[in-house]
């Protein structure tokens, strides 16, 4: 009742709280609480655990239009969905004008705006003309031959059309009617008086509910209420009224109704809303909707609710409007719902009650429907292999124009589920992209959304944001995205190509070895005793043993072997002989590798690569612009990826949409043409097909991600099932593949670029990985050279200590100080062997004299202080053929170099 003078605006909104939860939201302007408490039960009554909804209400004052303004844009926030619009003119148009700009659905139910032809709006009020209609039947049924019609406002004129139809001259009905306009106010008497004085006994009133009491009791008071008059009231809330004190005047009075209070539903309903209104008014009195008081506008609150939701379930939508007041456009799915409302069913007074459109229910949804013998729209785009226009001398008609892998894809579904098909080309190519800030999908998506078209096929990506809106039948192909690019191009011989064969990493490393095993003979050499040789083979004594293993002898020897040149050192102990033949290995396999690659780098020709990778094309050292399709899946990944260099790509692209192409094949163009130096990115199936065909291009590093083609359709559409279904055993039978080969290899020139790329295998440098087991193998031998070289020292210090009977620590001792010490390649003999011992020339002698050796020692050689001190502690062996030349020898010589 409050309500009825004040104005509503209802407004449903749908917020989601994770996939869940939607908010309907209502803003009332009555000041009570029992619009807002129907609004809460209807929202409780349809919301449910798996689709639960809630009820979010701003309450305004009536007619204060700044309010009503901001009630609106506060409520758009939480994702408006629809208006019920206010009664007060002024804030109706208001509200509307934002709606109808926005395209955000409006509920009305009350006739204040039946006349509102606002496209936003959708009234569930009985519409005028209908209600006129069921009136003037009324009164040609009561037989009226005069009457007066007694009205309140002008809004409410319309409604009796129908009635000032019932005066057709022409038809000779003539029916005396008199039109009475009541006056602003609640004192009506003095019009009730003329009418009474007019002689008038039927009146037809049409005035608002709270006009209507007021005015049953001054017509009672100025006697026009008796047994002769009669009244029809219009107003469809006259039940809530209390007739009880107008009973007695014995006047027929007739109204209608729209549902039967006495019904358990509406009665429940009834007792829900007070039980609503006392929780929302607190501590205030609380107001009560009575038994017979329910009002029309409160039982549409109802059935809208519910008829919302319907729409909402059937185009199963999961996301509000999410436009604001400062939105530049419109709700993208707002006029598809309010269709959606306006088609669920249809009654008028021809046909009647009309199903016009069956909403599935949530278990059907989920399964799978026949699509035997129906017909359907298939959206493709003319992309090529996918759809392409067929060519042929003849005239084409119909589906037969088309060819390609996925017309032939839906032919063989067709056949294995018995459908028939129409094609329809999206003309722009425009696959589909979300346009985040309207909520509204383009191209292709757009038109299976509508439902303009039942299925989409070409290379239509399934992503994230169109699962979403559309279903997608399993993938029948799979892909990943990567670039399309110029292919390299030659480079001419390089005068430092001797390089090539070993990657830098290699040169280091064999670097390395070749000072590591210099190095090491260097040390064997010191170390095994048999590397110290007597350098006058014609002295059977020398005083000092030679090392052939100088710093710079080892440096030559292994310098020797790399080049395959040898030298004239040839390695004695079998620890050097050990760690020399090790090398030699190393070397052979080294050269052999070298050579080998070599020759591969001499008969190939270099190419040069601007870019390999995505990684390139970012930092981009060449000054190559990209770009992917517009609104395509590719760029969609750019443009979601968390990846700094996606993000920084996406960047690049977003900057400079003049590098953004409508279709791959511009991007194919401009990748190929030489005034450009661009790079496409693009998917890989589709490159494929491309460098079958165009041999100046070439697919350019690896694949960014991995994901597939599928049939679009409407969502929830019971068809996904058996066309997946269909796609999986096609894949399992091996059609797919063979359909791919055909289309890609064969058909329109494919397989043209196939000896194009023959022999053109690159030589690539070796690099560790290749030749890593020889520098292991070498490094294993080195290691047993050293074991070898220090067990033959040791063997040799024991063998002299035991026979000088000397201690064995301190002879290692100066062995190794000798060795460490590295200051001489010349060694001082400091024991001899006994003689009768000796043998050849290059044997150690095994006779040693130790009187005579002492003498050579007394009267040749003055010792250093550090000869000394070594001198009587241990004695070295010395190797000479013939002892007693070799002391005389000895005698005779002077020794220049420094000794130990
Ligand atoms: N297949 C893409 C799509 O569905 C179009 C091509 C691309 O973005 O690379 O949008």
């Amino acid at each position: 009742m409050q309500c009825k003078s004040q104005w509503l605006v209802f407004i449903i909104s749908c917020m989601v709280y994770g996939k869940a939860q939607k908010n309907i939201g209502a803003i009332c302007d009555d000041g009570g609480f029992v619009l807002e408490a129907a609004f809460t039960v209807a929202i409780e009554s349809v919301s449910s655990e798996d689709d639960p909804y809630e009820a979010k209400v701003v309450r305004t004052t009536p007619g204060d239009v700044l309010e009503a303004h901001y009630a609106m844009c506060s409520v758009l926030e939480g994702n408006v969905f629809g208006v019920f619009a206010p009664t007060n003119e002024k804030a109706l148009e208001h509200v509307q004008s934002i709606s109808d700009f926005l395209e955000v659905p409006q509920i009305l139910v009350d006739q204040s705006v039946a006349h509102n032809r606002n496209w936003s709006a959708i009234n569930l009020y009985p519409n005028h003309v209908t209600y006129s209609q069921a009136f003037a039947d009324i009164i040609g049924n009561k037989g009226w031959e005069e009457f007066t019609i007694i009205y309140e406002g002008a809004e409410l004129l319309p409604f009796f059309d129908a009635i000032f139809a019932l005066q057709d001259l022409e038809a000779g009905n003539e029916v005396l009617m008199t039109v009475v306009q009541l006056p602003d106010g609640d004192d009506f008497r003095s019009h009730l008086q003329t009418i009474k004085k007019s002689g008038s006994l039927n009146y037809l009133v049409n005035c608002r509910r709270e006009t209507l009491e007021t005015f049953l009791q001054q017509a009672q008071q100025v006697g026009i209420m008796s047994n002769e008059h009669s009244y029809v009231i219009m107003n469809p809330d006259f039940q809530t009224i209390d007739l009880d004190p107008f009973k007695y005047g014995e006047s027929n009075i007739t109204g209608i109704r729209f549902f039967d209070p006495s019904v358990e539903a509406i009665q429940n309903y009834v007792k829900s809303i007070n039980a609503k209104v006392a929780e929302l008014s607190e501590d205030q009195i609380p107001e009560a909707v009575t038994e017979n008081g329910l009002t029309l506008s409160l039982a549409l609150m109802y059935d809208a609710v519910m008829l919302y939701v319907a729409a909402v379930k059937a185009m199963a939508l999961e996301d509000g409007s999410s436009v604001t007041c400062e939105s530049g456009t419109g709700w993208a799915f707002g006029s598809t719902l309010l269709n959606n409302l306006k088609t669920i069913a249809t009654w008028n007074i021809e046909e009647g009650y009309k199903e016009t459109r069956v909403i599935i229910p949530a278990a059907e949804i989920e399964g799978s429907e026949s699509m035997k013998g129906k017909h359907f729209i298939v959206l493709t785009a003319l992309s090529a292999p996918y759809g392409m226009l067929k060519e042929s001398p003849k005239k084409l008609e119909g589906n037969d124009r088309y060819e390609g892998f996925g017309i032939e894809l839906i032919d063989e579904l067709a056949k294995m589920n018995e459908f028939n098909y129409t094609f329809d080309i999206q003309a722009d190519g425009v696959y589909g992209s979300l346009d985040k800030k309207t909520g509204r999908w383009n191209g292709m998506m757009e038109k299976v959304m509508d439902g303009r078209a039942d299925f989409a096929i070409t290379d239509l990506t399934i992503t994230a944001a169109r699962q979403k809106a559309v279903d997608f039948t399993s993938p029948f192909m799979n892909l990943g995205i990567t670039i399309l690019y110029k292919k390299p191009t030659k480079q001419p011989p390089d005068l430092f190509s001797f390089i090539s064969p070993f990657s830098l990493e290699v040169w280091g490393w064999l670097a390395g070895a070749y000072v590591g095993v210099s190095l090491l003979l260097f040390l064997l050499g010191r170390i095994a005793p048999e590397e110290w040789q007597n350098p006058y083979p014609c002295i059977e004594e020398p005083e000092t043993l030679d090392n052939q293993f100088t710093m710079a002898n080892s440096f030559w020897f292994t310098l020797g072997s790399v080049l395959t040149q040898g030298s004239e050192i040839a390695p004695i102990a079998v620890s050097t002989r050990m760690a020399g033949s090790m090398w030699w290995f190393f070397t052979l396999i080294m050269v052999s590798s070298y050579t080998a690659n070599l020759a591969a780098f001499l008969t190939v020709e270099s190419k040069f690569y601007a870019i390999k990778s995505v990684q390139d094309l970012a930092n981009n050292p060449y000054d190559i612009t990209y770009g992917a399709k517009k609104g395509g899946a590719t760029l969609g990944f750019f443009k979601e990826s968390d990846n700094l260099l996606y993000q920084k790509m996406y960047q690049y692209m977003d900057e400079h949409p003049e590098y953004q192409t409508s279709t791959n094949d511009e991007g194919l163009a401009r990748a190929k043409s030489t005034e450009e130096n661009y790079a496409f990115l693009m998917e890989s199936t589709s490159i494929e097909y491309m460098v079958e065909r165009n041999c100046d291009v070439a697919q350019v590093g690896g694949l960014l991600d991995s994901k597939g083609y599928g049939i679009a359709m409407k969502k929830n559409s019971p068809f996904r099932q058996p066309m997946s279904e269909s796609i999986l055993q096609l894949q399992e039978e091996g059609k797919l593949t063979r359909m791919k080969d055909k289309w890609w290899k064969e058909k329109r020139g494919g397989g043209a670029c196939a000896d194009d790329d023959a022999g053109s295998a690159e030589a690539q440098p070796l690099v560790l990985a290749n030749v890593g087991g020889v520098f292991i193998v070498l490094a294993a031998g080195s290691g047993l050279a050293v074991i070898c070289a220090i067990f033959e020292m040791l063997v040799d210090i024991w063998l002299i200590s035991h026979r000088e009977n000397m201690s064995f620590i301190e002879e290692l001792k100066a062995e190794i100080k000798f060795i460490i010490s590295g200051s001489s390649d010349t060694k001082p003999v400091r024991h001899r062997e006994p003689s009768g011992s000796g043998s050849g020339g290059s044997k150690k002698s095994k006779v040693e004299d130790e009187e005579s050796h002492m003498e050579v020692e007394n009267n040749l050689n003055a010792p250093t202080p550090s000869e000394r001190s070594v001198s009587h502690h241990s004695r070295h062996t010395l190797h000479s053929r013939r002892q007693s030349n070799a002391v005389q020898m000895a005698r005779m010589r002077k020794f220049s170099k420094a000794t130990y």
